[in-house]
């Protein structure tokens, strides 16, 4: 079956209707969103929209990943940080189930990769897990069964977003490995520590022929590209989202 790309996904602006906000963590909350002139909405996992709205007179435009994988269906959800203060985070914090706003999308290039089908590691830190988690129900789809890991940073316990799902998943495939690393964890965790940039090397265990998905914000996206260069994987084998 040929494979429905990106250039052919129409990018449009939408009405949305908020069907659920659900606290993630402290700081992060997911909008689960229903399209209402839409019986489905088609885009690549890893793809993100992007809400339009005016605050005091001013307008904004703030891009979202999508953290849902494609439903086949007129629902998405996209997960936020609370940033006080931030207009995007002002706009989505006062949202309730019943709201009706405009979406433009998808957008983005940051796809996984159709035309070779090799073992994957997904880098992300904090919301930069949201097109991972997409991407990542596309990758345990596919026949081939290759090797994906996912090297999830966050603060402490409390921020592991997804954590329950995630392991719901590793138990089903045995070709996913979920890796949570915390850089402040609180009593009792027996796992990974520190940063994700200090477990890369490990996760990538010179294998040279394998795509390596990062997303979170620049600085650590930069120093994990320099990193993964460094052990000899090669450019194109690196793709990447910046958040800012
Ligand atoms: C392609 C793309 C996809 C994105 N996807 C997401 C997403 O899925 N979830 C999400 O929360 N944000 C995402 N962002 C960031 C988002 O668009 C906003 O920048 C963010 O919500 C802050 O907006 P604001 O108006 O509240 O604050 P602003 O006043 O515009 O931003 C204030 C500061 O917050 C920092 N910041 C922005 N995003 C984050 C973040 N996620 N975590 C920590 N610090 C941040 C910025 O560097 C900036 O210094 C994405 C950005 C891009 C470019």
């Amino acid at each position: 079956m040929t494979k429905e790309g990106p250039q052919e996904l129409a990018v449009g602006s939408y009405t949305v209707e908020v069907i659920r906000c659900r606290d993630l963590s402290s700081t992060v909350r997911s909008f689960e969103l229903r399209f209402i002139d839409l019986d489905c909405f088609e885009f690549e996992p890893g793809q993100s929209i992007a809400i339009e709205f005016t605050l005091e007179g001013s307008q904004y435009i703030r891009p979202y990943s999508i953290a849902s994988p494609p439903r086949r269906n007129n629902t998405l959800e996209i997960c936020a940080r609370y940033n006080p203060g931030g207009p995007g985070t002002r706009f989505l914090w006062a949202l309730k189930p019943g709201t009706r706003f405009t979406i433009t999308g998808p957008q983005g290039s940051f796809l996984l990769q159709s035309s070779r089908i090799r073992d994957c590691i997904f880098i992300a830190a904090g919301t930069g897990i949201a097109p991972l988690r997409s991407m990542l129900y596309a990758v345990l789809e596919r026949e081939e069964e290759p090797h994906v890991t996912l090297l999830f940073g966050v603060r402490d316990q409390a921020d592991c977003l997804y954590d329950e799902e995630f392991v719901a998943l590793a138990r089903r495939n045995k070709n996913f490995s979920y890796r949570t690393v915390l850089s402040r964890p609180s009593n009792g965790w027996a796992g990974l520590r520190g940063y994700v940039q200090h477990h890369v090397e490990d996760a990538v265990n010179n294998r040279t022929a394998l795509d390596v998905y990062v997303s979170g914000m620049t600085e650590m996206v930069e120093e994990i590209r320099q990193m993964l260069l460094g052990l000899g994987l090669d450019e194109s084998s690196i793709h990447y989202e910046k958040f800012s």
